[in-house]
């Protein structure tokens, strides 16, 4: 049965095909690599002018002539086959026409409207719905919004980088952040543990280059007098690929989760000092007078180069040893214990729901690891005990994994400085 051709873009249920087709997929990092997208599902992808000189295969005349024809997917013995042009064409854009045609492939255009390829899908102003749809769902395969949202890249400039896509494409990327705060919250979650790895190591800033401090190489804003992480007084900078420094676990508001000088997690509103031990909650300067916000990787003040009263009490380290962890850190990922790998999964728990959900919990296991084989969950930790029903029931709920057993070895994630 033929279907009727919506009026007007399914944006929810192209978004969310999109989504479930990425995390079905082993793509896990930035840029999105869309022609294993085609191989891993057994489509065939090449370049039309291959396709007719090389395999002999006949294309219709308009395709050629049609300039705007970017490519051609059709079902052909039990195939998808995309045929794609490539001549006077950058490569963002050809990723991007990639990816549009994986849209028409997964949003089942072929199938559903009975059309015999996407050229005609193209040609036909009946199907313009179709066309945008497919728009769509490149954008968000290619810059999926939650992950641009959760690194702050909201610049079409750099999601350009981090992304590889075409300066156009890159424009539909932020009006489709902007679009996207009702993502519901266990679509963003899957995506997010997906691409915990990537967001986590802050790979993506490996792809992008920024005025930075040429000692500590964190990225400056320009308005600053001395460099926040090291000190030192700005005279220049270095345009080239910044460094992250981590904060310790913040509120949205810049106040600190916990206290981590005495391990008091019970912190209400309106509070400025932990009540306990009397740390700051907030990063601010130590002059009284600059009372401003500082973010929480700040060491020095920005405008008179003082200590911040994070670094003063010891919450953040000297950004040596903070660079030296952070590479440590990125190792973790890519570690195994007795054959089996680091669980991503549990770092993913541990880091990003758990001082959400359960800030107790995430203080004694911030320095764990752990590994998953079978439903069986070994956890390295400097502990006796752990809540197993709660784990159980919250690693199904935010992981999807089922824990059948879990056991405590004696050990952690300890940095050896
Ligand atoms: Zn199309
Ligand atoms: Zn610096
Ligand atoms: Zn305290
Ligand atoms: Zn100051």
């Amino acid at each position: 049965m033929l279907k009727p051709v919506p009026d007007k873009p399914r944006r929810n249920f192209v978004k969310k095909a999109a989504r479930t087709f990425m995390l079905a997929s082993k793509q896990d990092e930035l840029p999105i690599d869309v022609d294993s997208l085609f191989e891993d599902n057994g489509w065939l992808l090449m370049p039309a002018e291959t396709a007719e000189q090389q395999v002999g295969m006949s294309i219709p005349i308009e395709f050629w002539q049609n300039d705007s024809a970017e490519a051609l997917t059709c079902y052909y013995a039990d195939k998808f086959i995309t045929l794609y042009k490539t001549q006077g064409r950058i490569p963002q854009k050809i990723r991007f026409t990639k990816a549009h045609e994986l849209g028409h492939i997964v949003l089942n255009h072929l199938t559903d409207y009975e059309q015999p390829d996407s050229f005609s899908i193209e040609r036909s102003s009946e199907y313009h719905t179709l066309e945008r749809e497919a728009e769509m769902f490149a954008a968000e395969v290619l810059a999926p919004t939650p992950v641009l949202r959760d690194i702050d890249l909201f610049e079409a400039q750099y999601i350009q980088t981090v992304c590889d896509i075409s300066e156009s494409a890159a424009d539909i990327t932020v009006s489709d952040i902007n679009l996207d705060l009702n993502v519901s919250e266990a679509d963003k979650n899957a995506v997010l543990r997906k691409f915990h790895k990537f967001i986590y190591s802050a790979s993506y800033l490996k792809r992008v280059r920024k005025n930075t401090c040429p000692l500590c190489g964190v990225a400056l804003s320009g308005n600053e007098n001395h460099c926040q992480v090291c000190g030192e007084k700005i005279h220049r900078s270095l345009y080239d690929h910044p460094k992250l420094y981590g904060s310790p676990p913040q509120t949205h508001n810049g106040r600190l989760l916990y206290c981590p000088k005495c391990k008091n997690a019970v912190l209400r509103g309106g509070r400025v000092e932990c009540p306990n031990c009397g740390q700051s909650l907030y990063n601010k300067c130590t002059n009284p007078e600059h009372k401003w916000l500082l973010p929480g990787f700040a060491r020095y003040c920005p405008y008179c180069g003082e200590v911040t009263t994070y670094y003063s009490s010891g919450v953040i380290t000297e950004w040596r040893v903070d660079n030296y962890n952070a590479d440590i850190e990125q190792d973790l990922f890519y570690k195994h214990i007795d054959g089996v790998p680091v669980s991503v999964d549990w770092h993913f728990w541990v880091h990003r729901i758990l001082p959400k959900e359960n800030v107790n919990l995430y203080i004694i296991l911030k320095d764990s690891v752990a590994t998953v084989e079978y439903g069986d969950l070994v956890v390295y930790a400097n502990i006796d005990e752990l809540p197993e029903a709660y784990i159980r029931e919250s690693m199904l709920r935010y992981c999807g994994m089922d824990v059948i057993s879990i056991n405590i070895e004696n050990g952690g994630f300890m940095y050896d400085v």
